[in-house]
């Protein structure tokens, strides 16, 4: 049995009823470019986020750096994250000319230590960016807390966690930015590239629609540079009819990881194995289903034997990438992630895996542990 990592044309034959007309009556009205479409899906998203407003953007980077860039970040100033994420975090706050400041993460949510953000902050930080990283939010308590307390902003990276929940909340709305990507590997996914900006703040929704269209306030009128990044109205027209979808699929990620869990117990002992770890009050949403092996390149290799695609969320910790060796940083000084690197490995999970398959990976790692490979 061969199975991939994700399968989007599964999807994509689930709704094709439903999205090939709607992408026909886009290119049959000629209005290609934030159109009804795009205003429609910001209203629906902020509805489904809690949020007031929600703005469409190019993609889930240009997202971070406008929320950056609204809030008058740039030259001189710190933020702070971890370095345990997409590169896109951090390349956003350095977009603008400002520092990213690091703190390790939690060993079993692989989100940033909150407790240990207050440390890092300085009489240059202007905000920081939790990342709700794999479909898991970030402890939004103490984060929120602590930002309150030393006058810091919030933008939260909620690129892999739509619909994840913290408390009776989803994410993008705890923080003065809540940033989102729809590229097609995440748990909403367009055909291609796109993004948003959420916010409970008018003013700062109305600064991104201004900076997403080059700063123009109107008419050719343009109070500061800004850039072109525009969700468009094809994309939004397929992302109104998934987003519908997004609370079924997202509970299927939910259901696959449960099968997993299950399964990993039950097949006997899990051996070196760490599973996924959902911490109480908060709805994990799966983008990512991450086990921790020490013999984790052992266990990839005989997987990929076996025709079982997986792959490494993230082999290198920002702070030991090759483009940032210029900022000081070494190995040694988040330890935590740097282990996290070593030991990840992403299994399927995707919403349309059948239970046979989850059975036929689980299997697989089971087999692997036992030495029957
Ligand atoms: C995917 C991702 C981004 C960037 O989104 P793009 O739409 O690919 O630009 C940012 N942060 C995290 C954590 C991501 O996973």
């Amino acid at each position: 049995m061969r199975i991939p990592l994700l399968d989007l044309v599964r999807q994509y034959r689930q709704l094709q009823g439903e999205i090939d007309p709607a992408m026909k009556a886009v290119l049959e009205k000629g209005a290609y470019i934030l159109g009804e479409n795009v205003a429609k899906f910001e209203e629906e998203a902020a509805a489904y986020c809690g949020t007031k407003y929600a703005v469409g953007v190019a993609n889930g980077t240009d997202a971070l750096e406008l929320a950056i860039k609204a809030l008058g970040i740039g030259s001189g100033d710190e933020v702070i994250t971890t370095p345990f994420t997409f590169i896109a975090t951090t390349e956003a706050i350095c977009l603008n000319g400002a520092k990213p400041v690091l703190v390790d993460i939690e060993p079993d949510t692989f989100n940033i230590d909150a407790a240990s953000i207050e440390k890092a902050v300085t009489s240059r930080t202007k905000a920081v960016i939790p990342v709700h990283l794999f479909g898991q939010a970030c402890d939004m308590d103490t984060v929120m807390s602590v930002a309150k307390k030393r006058g810091i902003r919030v933008i939260e990276d909620c690129a892999q966690a739509i619909g994840a929940g913290f408390k009776s909340k989803r994410v993008g709305g705890f923080g003065d930015f809540g940033c989102f990507s729809f590229f097609p590997s995440k748990n909403l996914g367009c055909f291609g590239d796109g993004g948003m900006v959420t916010t409970n703040d008018k003013t700062l929704a109305g600064k991104i629609k201004m900076l997403r269209a080059h700063g123009q306030a109107g008419g050719y009128r343009h109070e500061t540079e800004g850039r072109n990044s525009r969700l468009d109205e094809i994309q939004a027209a397929v992302l109104r009819i998934k987003l519908r979808h997004l609370d079924g699929w997202n509970n299927s990620r939910r259901k696959n990881a449960g099968s997993y869990n299950r399964l990993f117990e039950e097949m006997g002992k899990k051996g070196g194995l760490s599973l996924p770890v959902e911490k109480s009050g908060r709805k994990h949403v799966y983008n990512i289903y991450n086990i921790r092996s020490g013999g984790r390149d052992k266990l990839r290799e005989s997987l990929t034997a076996k025709d079982i695609a997986t792959a490494v969320y993230y082999p290198i910790p920002l702070h030991l990438q090759p483009v940032y060796s210029g900022l000081g940083w070494k190995k040694g000084d988040f330890p935590v992630s740097e282990k996290a690197c070593e030991e990840v490995l992403a299994l399927p999970v995707f919403p349309e895996m059948e239970e046979e398959e989850v059975r036929f990976v689980s299997r697989g790692v089971i087999d692997f542990l036992e030495g029957k490979h």
